[in-house]
């Protein structure tokens, strides 16, 4: 039997409380929990305790690119970013569109996990855009995937996108969509406008994100399904899904901390110099108005929540020359921390906010259980304890994860993750692993 009372923490940034967690699950909360007899201690003071954050939307690169992350390090970067559950993305090596390799996954969190791994399937074999792959045996594996996802590459074909959205109900699963139309960015490098003009990089125009979103929303209308769109980037994509949710379909959508910060001005301007492939990311850095569109969105509900897109590169990957480097930017670490700089900071989210659209939201899409429940009596004590009141330089070399690639560098961000819980156990104490 253990016990742990975590005191004084601001639950959602309320007024101080106890919170007693008795064998990993939350026991009590509330000014009187301390009475409950002798226990391991945390002071919270000063602390706003929010639920154990979820992703969606996490590249862990295992099987297949360990010199990249690891599911060992994956998770220990997750944690330290204040998250008790990861969606693994499908992209390995072999691709995950098999139980054999979902059911290794999951095993692999098992073991290694700092944080519960939920793998993601495949939409298609090999992510090839072919045929379906096998998505019933996926959602009847011991992995119980609900969430599949070709991501890094679109389902661009209608027929297979029609086919996956009607595979996906027989089990309430969802079809996570890259939203990118292949033909309109081959070669694309930068977001189509004034700076890719003046760098003479070939532009990603926004319409390739909206054109898929609108034909998936209407697909998934049309067959009864549920779709969700990863790492939603223009203001364009934001206008339809607030239509495809004001006719009622059951449509939801991620933003990354990336696109609700930085704009397509790093590229030629920025803390660690110009064209620096650090920012090269898939979809692109944006416009300014595409981000005060998506920060808007997400206060509003429009866009459901946050999801990292934590996409780690091995150093030789990312720093070549733009048009040769990988896209992708890691992201649990700092998470939190742009999100309170970009929603919280501007008054377009309270704690409580944060919490839906960190923890409650992503969960529920994912349909995970265990994970995404308010700090309540009887909940899974997965307790992130965060402290908002400082702000530090980022340090690349303080990560956890086993890749560099973090556009943060350079730059000061609010708050720190002191602590979190997965079922009662404590994965990151006074901001460092157990
Ligand atoms: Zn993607």
């Amino acid at each position: 039997m253990s016990t742990i009372l975590i005191k004084n923490a601001r639950v959602l940034g309320g007024e101080p409380r106890d919170i007693l967690v008795r064998d990993g699950v939350i026991a009590e909360v509330g000014a009187a929990a301390g009475k409950a007899g002798p226990a391991e201690t945390i002071d919270a003071t000063g602390l706003i305790a929010l639920p154990g954050l979820v992703d969606l939307h996490t590249h862990l690169r295992e099987p297949g690119r360990e010199d990249a992350e690891t599911v060992q390090t994956g998770t220990q970067a997750a944690a330290r970013g204040g998250f008790t559950a990861v969606h693994a993305m499908a992209n390995t090596s072999p691709v995950a569109d098999t139980a054999g390799v979902v059911e290794q996954v999951w095993r692999l969190g098992q073991e290694y996990g700092h944080c519960d791994v939920q793998p993601v399937g495949a939409v298609t074999s090999g992510l090839e855009g072919r045929q379906l792959a096998e998505l019933g045996a996926m959602a009847d594996s011991a992995a119980r995937v609900r969430v599949f996802s070709d991501d890094g590459k679109c389902v661009s074909d209608a027929v297979l996108m029609r086919r996956a959205l009607e595979y996906v109900k027989a089990f309430d699963g969802v079809v996570a969509q890259h939203a990118q139309e292949p033909r309109l960015t081959e070669g694309a490098q930068v977001n189509e406008g004034e700076i890719s003009g003046r760098l003479g990089l070939t532009g990603w125009p926004a319409v390739a994100e909206e054109a898929i979103i609108a034909r998936d929303c209407l697909l998934a209308a049309h067959v009864g399904s549920r779709l969700h769109v990863c790492h939603v980037s223009t203001a364009g994509s934001v206008e339809i899904i607030r239509w495809a949710k004001s006719k009622g379909w059951d449509v939801t959508a991620e933003v990354t901390p990336h696109h609700l910060l930085l704009t397509d001005s790093y590229v030629e301007r920025s803390p660690v110099g110009p064209y620096n492939p650090i920012y090269k990311v898939n979809p692109p850095l944006r416009t300014n108005e595409d981000v005060l569109a998506l920060r808007e969105a997400l206060a509003d509900g429009t866009i459901d929540c946050v999801a990292t897109d934590h996409a780690p590169h091995p150093v030789e990957d990312k720093e070549t020359e733009w048009a040769a480097a990988a896209m992708g930017m890691i992201g649990l670490e700092t998470a939190l921390s742009v999100v309170q700089e970009a929603m919280v900071e501007t008054g377009l989210l309270d704690w409580a906010g944060v919490a839906d659209r960190m923890s409650y939201r992503p969960a529920r899409i994912g349909r995970l259980s265990g994970h995404g429940s308010p700090l309540e009596a009887g909940a899974a004590a997965n307790i992130t304890l965060y402290d908002p009141s400082v702000r530090t330089a980022v340090d690349p070399a303080a990560m956890a994860s086993k890749s560099r690639n973090t556009p943060y560098e350079g730059m000061t961000l609010p708050g720190r993750v002191v602590a979190t819980l997965l079922r009662g156990r404590p994965t990151v104490l006074e901001g460092k692993l157990v």
